[in-house]
């Protein structure tokens, strides 16, 4: 179905799935981003109105932006006209600027302006151009939103409300939820994270759980979450990221706190619920060595 870039380089498929009478969602691969899969490893979805297309994230790479913009052409002849940004990883965001070139407004939470200044984007954006290369290259950059949000809000397009709500410092320290209730979605960015291990790098693993009990809060019929399948049962299905930061945070909080070094709480702490997950080997190390650090700073 996928994997293998094909001579005339068409590589990863996007197949819109329908999860509400005007909502879509693309499905990214539970991998590690890289060449053979142009980084179509995070999901994105769209929302139809009677004026215009709201897309929420951008995907990992341009040419994953065009392929889902094609995507949508072939549902509606509505314009694409805002895409919000959940939170600026890499994997959410290098298809930006292919939404920007036919015109969209793009939404992002004003801490992504600290992102973008950073010397971790610049870096990181110089390693995917050889990680992904030729999908991310010289041409892909880094694009800020048209409209910096500092406070949640109330869009209002084609008479469908979008409430976008500030949730980070959580996995991100810009991230955004969108939720459209007449739709009953709600698009939960990486907040939530369904068929694979989370990725947890500089998240507020405290911030984390209460933007779960947000959602809890907001009760959508529907989650589409960052990575992994949609769900039908959000309340059930956010279980396994709570569950997932709640051990990590369990694991690692004695030895944190004592100073104890973070290899012995590491190889102490029982992996079996996790370890036969995918990205475990790529992603949970990491993220307990994470957890540990930020528990020392709390
Ligand atoms: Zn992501």
């Amino acid at each position: 179905m996928f994997g293998v870039v094909n001579a005339a380089g068409e590589g990863a498929l996007l197949n819109p799935i329908q999860v509400a009478p005007h909502t879509y969602f693309v499905q990214g691969l539970p991998e590690i981003g890289s060449a053979q899969n142009q980084n179509f490893i995070s999901n994105a979805g769209f929302v139809i109105t009677p004026k215009g297309v709201v897309v929420v994230d951008a995907l990992g790479s341009p040419v994953l932006a065009q392929k889902l913009i094609a995507e949508i052409r072939k549902k509606t002849v509505q314009k694409i006209v805002a895409v919000v940004v959940t939170h600026y990883h890499a994997d959410h965001i290098y298809g930006l600027q292919e939404f920007k070139k036919i015109g969209a407004k793009i939404y992002a939470q004003n801490q992504g302006i600290n992102y973008l200044a950073s010397e971790t984007a610049k870096q990181r954006l110089i390693a995917s151009r050889v990680d992904f290369a030729p999908w991310v290259n010289a041409a892909t950059r880094l694009v800020s939103a048209d409209v910096w949000i500092d406070q949640s809000q109330l869009l209002n397009i084609g008479g469908v409300e979008f409430k976008i709500t500030r949730v980070g410092p959580a996995h991100a320290p810009e991230d955004l939820m969108i939720y459209v209730p007449s739709e009953g979605v709600l698009f939960a960015g990486d907040l939530v994270f369904r068929g694979r291990i989370p990725f947890v790098a500089n998240a507020d693993s405290r911030g984390w759980l209460s933007a779960l009990e947000e959602i809890e809060r907001i009760n959508p019929k529907i989650v589409i979450p960052g990575h992994g399948n949609y769900s039908n049962h959000p309340i059930e299905d956010i279980a396994f990221t709570r569950g997932y930061l709640r051990y990590l945070r369990q694991s690692m909080a004695q030895a944190a706190i004592n100073l104890d070094p973070f290899d012995e709480a590491y190889q102490a702490a029982d992996w079996s619920e996790y370890d036969g997950m995918p990205l475990f080997r790529a992603a949970n190390r990491m993220n307990a060595y994470n957890v540990y650090l930020s528990i020392q700073a709390e």
